[in-house]
């Protein structure tokens, strides 16, 4: 017998994500399940009628009545920019003119415009805005997230983009990790090349000490930093224990796929471009492609990524949602609808791209994505009866309750 703290029961199927499963090794579906928790952490989980002789419950114990609908892990966000000042919303009439994501960014709009704001905004109104949207995040159903840097380009504002997330992360939402992303863009102020001596001799090593930043981000595009660059920046930041990460081959194939790979990160994110090259080496790496079907959206790209070389390779492919001022999306619901309805994943493909598939591309997967035994009691209790009613409303936001592990 284990002592629970949280028990539900009454579910109709209780989506595990457990590849484990023989019998559903996709969603890992239990039906009729029951799942308990003890202090956070899931201490029993599978058939309703196992449940009584299986779990203890403790004095406090609170038992909720699913009545009869799905539950699913949390919703994992792989890759966010969720903190920064300003707004960018002049630019949607620039996009429907026709002007390029490149040419708004020369013209004194996209990331740079955004870094002036971020640049002056006080720590306070920073970890304000990441408590805002956070809280959107999770009244949706979102449980564990990346934040990523990338509005400050300086090392101070760097610095100060850093404490925002962390503050956000120990008050709030314990379940984030940071990414560094000074390669962001190219501050107007200042020379590529030594942009990047600044990135090596001074935010690398001054971030590393914070002990609190897991990742290495580069945006590896044209105009931005090119392959050869990205790789320098991934490779010194792996000296000082960051894991990297890229954007890549979103508007060109720059071999940023490849990169990611030869780096050996753990996810790439965006692939729109990416060689069939690219893709199989990344396999053979291990890196999670991670799609980004909101910014697909927001920018009217009418390129697809690869999904059938994807799916032949068997990657596991994660779904996320690029929150930005270009892509204001925090609707877990919405990326997979999009997921299904502009990609044409499967309803498994894009369930898992959210949760388990998510969580391995910020390395969070031992913690969280599925739902077994150890694992953190995160979860979503749905208001439908079934997966496939998931996927049937492109307003619907199925989160009737959230329940989050916050220790
Ligand atoms: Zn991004």
């Amino acid at each position: 017998m284990v002592k629970a703290d949280l028990i539900i029961k009454n579910i109709s199927e209780l989506l595990t994500l457990d590849e484990t499963i023989n019998a559903d090794p996709d969603l890992g579906i239990i039906y009729d399940g029951a799942i308990a928790s003890y202090r956070g952490t899931i201490v029993f989980i599978g058939d309703v009628k196992e449940l009584a002789g299986s779990v203890d419950k403790d004095e406090e114990c609170m038992v909720v009545d699913a009545n009869g609908s799905v539950v699913m892990p949390g919703f994992v966000d792989a890759h966010t920019h969720l903190i920064f000042d300003g707004d960018r919303s002049d630019e949607l009439p620039m996009k429907l003119k026709g002007m390029s994501y490149k040419s708004i960014a020369d013209s004194g709009g996209g990331i740079r415009k955004t870094v002036i704001h971020t640049r002056k905004a006080p720590l306070n109104k920073l970890i304000n805005i990441g408590k805002e949207r956070l809280d959107a995040m999770e009244m949706a159903g979102v449980t564990s997230t990346e934040i990523k840097t990338g509005y400050g380009l300086t090392t101070k504002s760097e610095l100060k983009l850093i404490d925002a997330a962390d503050t956000v992360r120990k008050n709030f939402l314990k379940n984030i990790e940071i990414t560094f992303l000074g390669a962001h863009a190219v501050p107007s102020d200042i020379r590529k090349e030594d942009y990047i001596d600044v990135m090596k001799k001074e935010m690398i090593p001054e971030i590393s000490k914070k002990k609190n930043v897991k990742f290495i981000d580069v945006f590896c595009e044209e105009g931005f930093f090119n392959y050869d660059e990205s790789k320098e920046i991934l490779e010194y930041g792996k000296k000082y224990n960051m894991i990297p990460k890229i954007h890549a081959d979103e508007f060109s194939d720059g071999n940023g796929a490849l990169l990611a790979a030869q780096v050996k990160a753990v996810s790439a994110d965006h692939l729109l471009k990416s060689s069939g090259h690219g893709l199989e080496e990344m396999k053979k790496a291990g890196v999670i492609p991670v799609l980004l079907p909101g910014t697909i959206l927001t920018t009217f790209i009418e390129v697809k990524p690869n999904i059938d070389l994807m799916r032949t390779l068997k990657m596991d492919i994660a779904i996320s949602s690029d929150y930005n001022p270009n892509c204001t999306i925090i609707n877990p619901w919405l990326l997979m609808w999009l997921s299904v309805y502009r990609l044409k994943l499967t309803l498994e493909e894009a369930i898992k791209g959210m949760t388990i598939n998510s969580a391995k591309a910020i390395a969070m997967d031992k913690k969280v994505g599925s739902l077994k035994v150890g694992k953190k009691a995160n979860l979503i209790i749905t208001d439908v009866n079934s997966h496939i009613h998931l996927f049937s409303d492109i307003t619907a936001t199925h989160t009737k309750n959230v329940i989050i592990s916050r220790i």
